[in-house]
């Protein structure tokens, strides 16, 4: 068995292959959650302060509870992760296995626009489950948390744990991918929710002088959204806030409030 065969777990039954991936994801979670959590939280936690959008940490009640809701979608993630590979290996979906199949340009243009595709999926779902009738089920676990730390990134309601794994079946669906471009874009997936996530804006102040600000999301944009409950529906980017006219209006000057804010100088 190669390397690529044990990571995808091809020769596994599906409960094994259900909990190699659910190990898997949270090997990767745990890494990247955990990476922003020393950082943030403990190592420069007072050198990083004036980037805290909100001043002041979540309580211990508040992260212990995200992480036990996170344990939970990364067992949800797992299952629905084993099963399209189990339907891919079944020849259901649009999957393919050798790169060769449909070259370099679309391996890495397959990327592209599985990012695209899924900032557009995260937002309308999102704005889905804002609607009243929705709410409580599928996203108030979510709001839980209107100071996140980096372990809310996961920390879902199971019924919305399905939906934000449901990009893994749609986009196998809808567009001929390979499993590690797949692979590459929930890197990226897990670097901007962290990142969004942990509560400090790293963004440079010039970013909101720019036309990026028409693109690019911001930490400051999805705390934010934690924060007032409405608005600022983006994942990646910030586009679908712009047209739709979601954006919360205090948003841009949120973000020069916070990266205004003096360094503060070293004691002795
Ligand atoms: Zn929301
Ligand atoms: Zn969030």
């Amino acid at each position: 068995m190669n390397l690529f065969d044990l990571l995808l777990g091809n020769q596994r039954s599906f409960l094994e292959r259900s909990i190699f991936t659910t190990i898997e994801l949270g090997i990767r979670y745990f890494i990247f959650a955990g990476s922003a959590w020393v950082l943030g939280y403990w190592l420069f936690r007072n050198r990083w302060f004036h980037r805290k959008i909100i001043a002041r940490f979540p309580m211990s009640s508040d992260v212990r509870r995200e992480m036990g809701y996170s344990l939970l979608t990364l067992v949800i993630f797992g299952l629905i992760g084993a099963g399209t590979i189990a339907a891919s290996r079944a020849g259901c979906t649009q999957m393919y296995w050798k790169i060769s199949e449909y070259g370099g340009g679309w391996f890495f243009g397959s990327i592209v626009c599985a990012i695209f595709f899924h900032d557009a999926y995260f937002y309308w779902t999102h704005r889905l489950m804002h609607h009243r009738l929705l709410f409580p089920v599928f996203h108030r676990v979510h709001h839980l948390s209107t100071n996140p730390s980096p372990w809310a990134s996961y920390s879902f309601a199971p019924a919305e744990a399905v939906v934000e794994a449901g990009i893994f079946p749609v986009i196998t669906l809808i567009m001929p991918i390979h499993p590690l471009a797949f692979g590459l874009v929930m890197l990226w997936q897990i670097t901007f929710n962290v990142a969004g996530h942990t509560g400090f804006e790293f963004h440079p102040k010039w970013l909101m002088n720019t036309p990026l600000r028409f693109i690019l999301n911001t930490p400051t944009n999805h705390v934010m959204h934690h924060e007032k409950m409405r608005g600022n529906y983006g994942l990646y980017f910030n586009i679908w806030d712009r047209l739709m006219g979601t954006n919360h209006p205090d948003y841009e000057s949120r973000f020069r409030e916070v990266t205004s804010r003096p360094v503060p100088t070293t004691k002795h």
